[in-house]
């Protein structure tokens, strides 16, 4: 609580450093020690000699697809945005707001560049004019991280001041969602946009725009520098690559566990060190509370891009909360609601009472299961964005997989 007198722009942020350096700093592969290490090579080579077609054919054999949740493959849209009329820009989301997901902290706050180089070899790719990186406020750590070593790229003249734009997002869900984002970075309140047009066309001050992940782009640098194979090359039950998932829940060792895209919850609890003791396996969430929850019964299905459409779920960001016999499915995805009922932007009425009415519904002690249903298909039919459209999910699968608790 600083009293700021005549706050100025410049006093507000000096007073906003000082609180996040307060922050604890893990120890993180700073910049000198990554161009040690070879980096930073595969950006000069590409921007001395790199071919667009050559670099996007191989981001598209790796199999790589956007790792916020959308799982849109990333040389498809490089190429829809570069196809666009310029000026360009690029915008990182890495808001990673949704419940259970840390996957993008744990690589910024150990490989920082990794992510960047990335990062500047898109804005390569599209000529970007500006990269805006939008950054959650919750990573103080991550955020004093990316200013130390934004300043060490421009002192060491891979980029030019001011070229990369790292704003920080105000703890607002809505403004994970990519149009919303864009409203924020403008100036304006986080309300989604109405598509079309895709951000690839009109994005941010109605340029077109690069919008990817921060863990999509740790991974362009990965698949540059190493090949493709570093991920087309991991095979597990007839899908390709690695999932980044966020653990969570009931299970031994919480984390984010590498594994392949094909991993089952089986796996995944399996390398989590298994269940804690005196807890039975129950339930999972497979990627977010926008995905609901599956039964412990359901413990054989690849939890990949794809594999949930037709469980009526998808992985998103693979936010995996596993839950135990000591868990009530209903109070979950009663959660669930509440959440995206404080989330809501409020800017369409099927979403902004839609969630008010399905908390209410949902803390009856019998559900009105009709009724709830109707809900569902108003909201998933008539909402303008994600949030909107997905909250019935926990609703219609806690109905369809735990009838005995509502
Ligand atoms: Fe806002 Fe919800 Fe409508 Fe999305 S669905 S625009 S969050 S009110």
């Amino acid at each position: 609580h600083n009293h700021i007198d005549h706050a100025t722009p410049e006093k507000v942020q000096a007073a906003i450093s000082a609180q996040d350096t307060h922050a604890h700093i893990p120890e993180y592969q700073v910049f000198d020690a990554y161009c040690a290490d070879g980096g930073y090579q595969t950006l000069a080579d590409i921007r001395a000699t790199g071919e667009f077609d050559a670099i996007q054919q191989t981001l598209l054999d790796s199999g790589l697809r956007g790792l916020g949740g959308a799982g849109f493959p990333s040389g498809r849209k490089w190429g829809f945005v570069r196809a666009a009329e310029g000026p360009r820009y690029l915008a990182v989301n890495g808001d990673e707001g949704e419940p259970g997901t840390f996957k993008d902290r744990f690589y910024l706050e150990r490989q920082p560049h990794v992510f960047l180089e990335g990062m500047l070899i898109a804005a390569w790719a599209v000529e970007a004019e500006t990269c805006f990186i939008y950054m959650r406020d919750e990573y103080p750590a991550v955020l004093e991280i990316l200013r130390r070593e934004i300043k060490a790229l421009e002192d060491a003249k891979i980029v030019a001041p001011g070229y990369i734009d790292l704003r920080r997002g105000a703890g607002a869900y809505i403004c994970g969602e990519e149009s919303a984002m864009i409203e924020s970075i403008e100036g304006k309140r986080g309300l989604p946009r109405h598509r079309p047009p895709f951000v690839a066309q009109v994005g941010i001050f109605n340029r077109p725009t690069l919008v990817n992940n921060v863990e999509t782009l740790y991974w362009v640098t990965k698949i540059l520098r190493e090949g493709g194979e570093v991920l087309s090359g991991v095979e597990k039950n007839g899908r390709k690559g690695l999932r980044s998932y966020s653990v969570s829940g009931r299970v031994k060792n919480p984390g984010v566990h590498l594994l392949p895209a094909g991993s089952t919850i089986t796996d995944i609890i399996a390398a989590s060190g298994g269940m804690l003791d005196g807890h039975a396996f129950k339930a999972y969430q497979p990627g977010g509370p926008s995905s609901g929850l599956l039964p412990a019964s359901m413990n054989d299905i690849p939890l990949d891009f794809d594999t949930l459409q037709p469980h009526g779920t998808f992985i998103g960001s693979a936010a995996v909360v596993v839950l135990s016999d000591q868990d009530s499915a209903r109070q979950a995805a009663l959660n669930m609601l509440r959440f995206f009922e404080d989330e809501s932007c409020g800017q369409c009425t099927p979403c902004r009472v839609g969630c008010e009415k399905a908390v209410k519904l949902m803390q009856a002690d019998k559900w009105d299961q009709p009724l709830l249903e109707e809900l569902c298909t108003a909201m998933g039919d008539a909402s303008i964005c994600g949030l909107g459209q997905a909250a019935p999910n926990p609703i219609r699968l806690t109905m369809k997989h735990f009838p005995d608790e509502v």
